[in-house]
């Protein structure tokens, strides 16, 4: 569990913090194997032993006061009894993990062991299949699913459902693979009219994997797209002319997520559905209106500033609630370059912990990597998140992909999450005092994160009496993983911003630009960004006593909008020069599709801060030779790279790698670089640390088209992409802001 804060001594109190213009809060990788420096968790188990205060509900933890018969709360202070058998534990501090370390990760006692428990542990996984579409598309998604049976851990239970106007269940424990359809009905408000557990009984329709492997892929090859024919029919003969793609797709989802949470009145504890789908839904119940794509271009006047950003019907919101109740997690899959409206379809998969992954073109698509690993990574299942604080202050808003519990404050339930996902929180005071002068007062944050993992059969063999029906299954291990952090309290402003992490500050800003942008717009999310940005340098301006008022006209050349007395705040302006010149925040008129938008929204907001960092403001580097580096890092401007005289150079944007070789470049060096040059080496690392599968692009300067690579250097072009104007990017920008900071301390 990483735990990374905007500022690692916090403000005093609020006229502090508003003081500064900084935002204070954190961000959270509950599953990370290791916290922020590193450190591994120490294991243990009890987890239901773990002492908690009875005033706060905080466990204990290392922070806390141990007597011999009572320990005081490190987050609210209460003094707490000890039992006789916590007392006789605590006696041999080296054998409980907690008190070892404030970061531990202990297993909570097993459920009782039944068969139907065993089979439960299974992981499910069901692969939902749009025929609605190209022989491309299929082609693409038989090879992403068979990357994915050789990923799926041994044990695991697969089913192959398709759907169009008809949703298919696959039978493919027999001789040879049977399928059973069910007709969608048409009308929007319609649902199947048979349970699909009368249609194929669960068990017959979920294989396998170990057994079924071979079937599993020749059934994948019967798959042929629905014919024209087949789809004006299903339509009533065309509705008045209109060619329909039968795209049933809520109608299945829904259809999939009721039989899969059914079975055993319960539900299997980790479902989890690939929906891969080739265009929107446009068939029965959560068919989506494309048209409103159309008329946005035809004319401006229908809301530009929100580009399609909102949803246009709450059924996939809906669908996401019984998704969750059920336990089913949805990654879509979107393979398509027409209008799909991912901003109605994203809450099936964000709010049920999947993931949202777009492919304008199945030509040179990652599906299949990005599926294989994301499948061969580990995951946390029903996952729990609750953060606490010491009383001073209190969670304010919280950021990221999960399902806010409906009853209780700050705790958030996630279905499925791994070792990436991150979510962030903001804080505030509790009340006008803030924390105490005197230091007597150490911030505190709890994050207690409660989760499942499947532990496969072999690992059960060691602990000892296992049943030897048991050892067969797989098995559900809950965990209760605390991780308890302190803070300092910044006595004055300049400890603030020294204690600044610009990339943590850079999460919270994109999460707050990404509401801006749904709820008003994105104009209002650019404003927004710019004016924290105006503050934030004012606020600086005024704590260095930068400005001498007394003398009216020279204030401008003193303004330093590049925040020069203060290194950690100096990496900001970047920053936020690129955010407004990313996609995310770039007008609908220059041509950013709004499904893409969506997708850099889902993608951004779930990114942990390094990562991010790369996505917004992406690394370059140069390279004498393919083995040795030339400089470590350059900004991302023309000018430096011309200077710079380098001959080849490497650009990391998170979701692409580009490696440049100058026009200039001597002949002789190997295009593309060797594979076991040190370039190769780095590229490799980078793939292999990241959560989805970066392009890998090649450009030979001089000969090839380099307008993608020439694109990321931002730093000469527009802020507002206005396009023809006579001044420079970046240079122009900081002149911007800092006439926005005269007019602002005025
Ligand atoms: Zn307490």
């Amino acid at each position: 569990m990483a735990v990374r804060a905007t500022v690692s001594r916090f403000p005093i109190d609020t006229d502090a913090r508003e003081g500064s213009g900084l935002l204070w809060g954190v961000t959270v990788t509950p599953f990370a194997a290791s916290d922020e420096n590193g450190q591994s968790p120490a294991y243990g188990s009890g987890g239901d032993l773990l002492p908690r205060c009875e005033n706060c509900w905080a466990y204990f933890n290392t922070y806390c006061e141990l007597e011999q018969w009572s320990w005081s709360c490190s987050l609210c202070g209460n003094l707490n009894g000890l039992s006789s058998d916590a007392i006789e534990r605590y006696s041999r501090p080296q054998s409980c993990a907690e008190m070892m370390s404030s970061f531990v990760d202990l297993e909570l006692p097993p459920q009782e062991e039944s068969d139907e428990a065993a089979l439960e542990a299974c992981p499910v996984y069901v692969a939902a299949i749009d025929l609605s579409s190209s022989e491309e598309f299929l082609e693409l998604t038989k090879s992403a699913l068979l990357a994915a049976l050789e990923a799926l851990a041994p044990g695991s239970l697969f089913g192959l459902a398709t759907f169009s106007h008809k949703l298919g269940l696959y039978d493919v424990q027999g001789p040879i693979p049977v399928v059973k359809n069910v007709f969608i009905p048409p009308e929007a408000e319609g649902t199947l009219t048979i349970e699909l557990e009368d249609v194929m009984p669960l068990l017959q329709f979920l294989a396998p994997v170990d057994t079924c492997k071979d079937r599993i892929a020749s059934a994948l090859e019967t798959l042929r797209p629905t014919t024209s024919w087949e789809r004006t029919t299903a339509a009533g003969q065309g509705l008045e002319g209109v060619l329909l793609g039968g795209r049933g797709f809520g109608v299945a989802m829904e259809a999939l997520c009721g039989y899969l949470g059914s079975e055993y009145g319960n539900t299997f504890a980790l479902a989890r559905i690939f929906a891969f789908l080739s265009g929107p839904p446009d068939y029965g119940a959560g068919q989506l209106d494309t048209r409103r794509y159309g008329e946005q271009y035809a004319s401006q006047r229908k809301d530009p500033d929100r580009a399609l950003l909102p949803e246009q019907t709450p059924f996939y919101k809906d669908l996401a609630a019984v998704a969750v109740q059920a336990g089913v997690c949805v990654d879509v899959f979107a393979v398509t370059n027409e209008y799909t409206d991912l901003a109605s379809l994203k809450f099936l998969s964000i709010e049920s912990g999947g993931s949202l992954f777009l492919y304008t073109s199945t030509e040179d698509s990652t599906l299949p990597q990005d599926m294989y690993r994301m499948l061969s990574r580990p995951y946390a299942f029903g996952c729990v998140l609750r953060l606490r604080t010491s009383t001073e202050f209190k969670p304010g808003n919280s950021y990221g992909h999960f399902f806010p519990d409906p009853q209780y404050e700050n705790v958030q339930h996630v279905i499925c999450c791994d070792s990436y996902a991150t979510y962030a929180y903001d804080f505030v005071f509790e009340n006008n005092i803030g924390f105490s002068r005197s230091k007597s007062d150490v911030p505190t944050l709890q994050i207690a994160f409660q989760y499942s993992v499947v532990v496969p059969p072999q690992e059960l063999s060691n602990s000892g009496g296992v049943s030897t029906s048991r050892t067969k299954h797989h098995s559900l291990q809950r965990r209760l993983r605390i991780r308890t952090v302190q803070f300092g309290v910044a006595q004055n402003i300049h400890e603030l911003y020294d204690s600044c992490d610009p990339e943590v500050v850079l999460s919270l800003l994109v999460h707050k630009v990404i509401l801006a942008s749904l709820e008003e717009g994105v104009r209002e999310g650019r404003l927004l960004l710019q004016e924290w940005l105006v503050i934030l340098a004012a606020q600086y301006n005024d704590a260095y006593k930068l400005v001498q008022y007394s003398n009216g006209n020279s204030i401008r050349s003193q303004l330093d909008v590049a925040f020069s007395q203060c290194p950690q705040l100096q990496s900001l302006p970047r920053l936020i020069f690129a955010l407004l010149r990313n996609p995310l925040l770039r007008f609908h008129e220059e041509g950013v599709h709004p499904d893409y938008r969506i997708y850099l929204q889902c993608l951004f907001s779930a990114l942990e801060p390094s990562s991010l960092h790369r996505a917004v403001y992406p690394v370059l580097t140069s390279y004498a030779t393919p083995d040795k580096q030339a400089y470590p890092r350059h900004s991302l401007s023309r000018a430096a790279l011309l200077t710079s005289g380098s001959p080849i150079f490497f650009l990391d944007a998170f979701t692409i790698l580009i490696v440049f070789y100058s026009s200039t470049a001597d002949q002789t060096l190997p295009f593309p670089p060797p594979h076991d040059c040190l370039l190769r080496t780095t590229i490799n690392k980078l793939k292999k640390e990241r959560c989805i599968t970066p392009k890998l692009i090649f450009i030979r300067g001089g000969q090839d088209d380099a307008s993608i690579f020439e694109n990321f250097l931002i730093e000469e072009q527009d802020v507002d992409g206005s396009g023809l104007t006579s001044v420079m990017g970046f240079v122009s920008f900081l002149e911007d802001i800092t006439q926005k900071v005269l007019e602002f301390m005025k």
